[in-house]
């Protein structure tokens, strides 16, 4: 049987259309076994992230994904600069929405197909509903954002471009979730949540699966932006499902970056603490990880923890810089996704170490008095 389980309380419920946390508060994970994986079984599937269905919480003759895809994931993995050759970018901005959150939107929609939702409520700093609403609107279901009043223009128009009702709040991210929380209760429909709802993990797992097979082996280590730690939580689930089923060897190492003005995260790295305590957002440029109270950081820290890996915090004017010379070498990256190569540049790392960073969002998306 599919279900939930709390990840404070341990209570375990049916997945239903409506349950999206605990009474107690906690978060949900899935009530799963580590999956069988079946390498050869891939090459049934189509070149994108569904390689990997077999995997995923989904009934074996489940073929609702195939009208849900736009063929996202297989994203390329290139070397950033001949000079380093052990120093990869994984292209996550080349996704049929234009960041990595189609990974995880493809897997929560189609569940939410599965449950015969006909409404989804959203919110977002821009992106996750920008692919919520894609995926939506490809399985006909109806879907509202919820939205900061200052997100970037592009964001909101690419969101209305795929019909869902955009609602705008003037507040903290924290009020947007709020907000959207409320109107999932009142109106007693689906929380398409990337924080809240498991499926949008194994749907972002699949940034592991693909790493492994592009590079015939897991990486030293893994650079991953966290605001909510969506990208970082699912390919920490999918290393660890490879490491279980014997692939590799080792965890690579989760170097985890923060804007050094939103850093709860860092925060409580930094003190020992189990997981992190509201922080005062002093307002950044790295919009998509301006997240001051992660409803996961006590997974989050433990997956940092448990890697070895580290967290690096930047500042402003690092984020400027990083954009500017990552497009110097062609690469053409949103604000936030910025702060992954700033994250890199002062990450100190050792001779041959096989390093991945994503570039998670694209250029286009920022709004251009950005710069
Ligand atoms: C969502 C997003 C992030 C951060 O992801 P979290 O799930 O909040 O940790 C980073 N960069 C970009 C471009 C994003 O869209
Ligand atoms: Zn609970």
């Amino acid at each position: 049987m599919k279900q939930y389980r709390c990840n404070d309380c341990g209570e375990e419920q049916a997945i239903t259309p409506t349950v999206w946390r605990c009474a107690c508060g906690g978060v949900f994970d899935l009530v799963k076994d580590t999956p069988k994986i079946d390498v050869t079984a891939w090459n049934n599937y189509p070149n994108t992230l569904w390689r990997y269905v077999e995997t995923m919480p989904f009934a074996a003759d489940s073929k609702t994904w195939e009208h849900v895809t736009m063929g996202e994931g297989q994203t390329p993995l290139i070397v950033l600069d001949a000079e380093e050759p052990n120093t990869y970018v994984k292209v996550d901005y080349m996704m049929p929405t234009l960041s990595f959150k189609d990974r995880g939107a493809a897997v929560l929609m189609t569940k939410a197909k599965e449950l015969g939702v006909s409404k989804v409520i959203a919110d977002s700093s821009g992106n996750a509903g920008t692919a919520i609403a894609a995926y939506a609107a490809r399985c006909n279901i109806a879907c509202d954002i919820y939205l900061s009043d200052d997100t970037s223009l592009k964001k909101i128009a690419q969101v209305k471009a795929h019909g869902a009702t955009i609602k705008q709040i003037h507040g903290t991210r924290e009020e947007i979730a709020t907000a959207a929380q409320q109107a999932v209760e009142e109106e007693n429909v689906f929380y398409a949540s990337h924080v809240y709802n498991p499926y949008f993990y194994e749907g972002t797992k699949t940034y592991a699966y693909e790493i492994y097979e592009q590079l015939k082996g897991a990486p030293d280590t893994l650079i991953i932006p966290v605001g909510n730690g969506t990208l970082l939580l699912g390919a920490y689930y999918g290393f660890k499902e490879l490491l279980e089923n014997g692939l590799i060897e080792k965890m690579p190492k989760i170097v985890a970056i923060q804007a050094a003005n939103c850093a709860p995260l860092v925060n409580a790295y930094q003190a020992g603490d189990k997981s992190a305590q509201a922080f005062t957002n002093r307002g950044t440029l790295a919009e998509g990880i301006a997240i001051a109270a992660p409803a996961r950081s006590k997974q989050i820290l433990e997956a940092v923890r448990h890697t070895d890996g580290t967290f690096i915090e930047i500042e402003e004017n690092e984020i400027v810089s990083a954009r500017e010379q990552l497009s110097e070498k062609g690469f053409y990256v949103e604000v936030t996704s910025a702060v992954n190569y700033a994250g890199y540049l002062k990450y100190e790392k050792a001779p041959d170490e096989k390093i991945i960073i994503p570039l998670c969002g694209a250029g286009i998306k920022s709004n251009s008095h950005e710069y």
